[in-house]
Formats: structure tokens, C-alpha cells, sequence
């Protein structure tokens, strides 16, 4: 069964895209723990990150990369936090957000609700 982000991947489910190329795609966390938090995902489906091929790992998070420098061009922070979880999407992907301290990347706290202009407005913004 394919997960939430392979869906995601084939257009059948919304999302506020952020970049995009052949193997990889970031969008917009629905959830936020901050304005720009954004999940980067391989296209082909794997649940485990450590279990990604090493090629396609290392693509992952260059690709990364340049997504966090497009994120920190556009969201006024300290800088990018990394996090990789994945205990609710089994699909792997890394989570960028910008912090100004540690508790700005805690899991446990109250997420964002940001309406879906607001989202399209920040993925706009990163876009760009
Ligand atoms: P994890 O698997 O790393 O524990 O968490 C998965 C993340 O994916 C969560 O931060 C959650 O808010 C996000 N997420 C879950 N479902 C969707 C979805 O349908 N769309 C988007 N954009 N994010 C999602």
C-alpha cells in the first residue's frame, strides 16, 4: 500500500511544494512546529531512512541542503534544525525547521495551525 507521501508524489493528495527534481521532493510539514517546517523525502518509497540505498541517501540530503538555504534565505531564524523521526509516516524523510532555540525543534510541544493561505504563502516565499 502506498504511504500518505507516495500520494503526495503522484498528485492524488495536496501539499505545499517547496522543491522538487526527479528523485526527491520537499513540501510543507501540515503540522508545523514552525513557519517553514518542511519534510524532504525520497520519490521512491522506502520506510526505514538507514535503509535507503547509498546513493539515493546521499542525494537525499544534498538535496536537503539546498532546501535548508532556501528555507534560512526566507524565514528569519537562527538557523535550519534537522530532525529525522518517522514513527508516524513510514515513508522516510528528513525534517528541516527553523529554530531560535532547542525547544523550537521539541516534537512534544503544541504544532502550529496554520491556515492553508498561510501555508501557500510560505511555500511561495521558499519557492521563489
Ligand atoms: P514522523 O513520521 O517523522 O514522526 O512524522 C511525520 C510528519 O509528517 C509529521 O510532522 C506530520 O505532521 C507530517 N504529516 C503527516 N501527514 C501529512 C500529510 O498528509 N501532509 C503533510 N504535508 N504532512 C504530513
Amino acid at each position: 500500500m502506498s504511504t500518505i507521501f507516495s500520494k503526495i508524489i503522484e498528485g492524488t493528495l495536496p501539499a505545499h511544494k517547496v522543491a522538487e527534481d526527479e528523485n526527491y521532493l520537499a513540501f510543507l510539514d501540515i503540522n508545523p512546529l514552525a513557519k517553514g517546517h518542511t519534510l524532504v523525502i525520497p520519490k521512491k518509497e522506502t520506510d526505514y531512512i538507514f535503509d535507503v540505498e547509498d546513493q539515493e541517501y546521499i542525494g537525499l540530503w544534498k538535496f536537503a541542503k539546498m532546501v535548508a538555504k532556501k528555507i534560512e534565505a526566507q524565514i528569519p531564524c537562527e538557523r535550519i534544525g534537522v530532525a529525522v523521526v518517522g514513527l508516524e509516516v513510514a515513508h522516510a524523510h528528513i525534517h528541516l525547521i527553523p529554530i531560535n532555540e532547542v525547544e523550537d525543534i521539541n516534537f512534544a510541544r503544541p504544532k502550529l495551525n496554520l491556515t492553508q493561505d498561510e501555508l501557500a504563502l510560505i511555500a511561495k516565499k521558499i519557492s521563489d
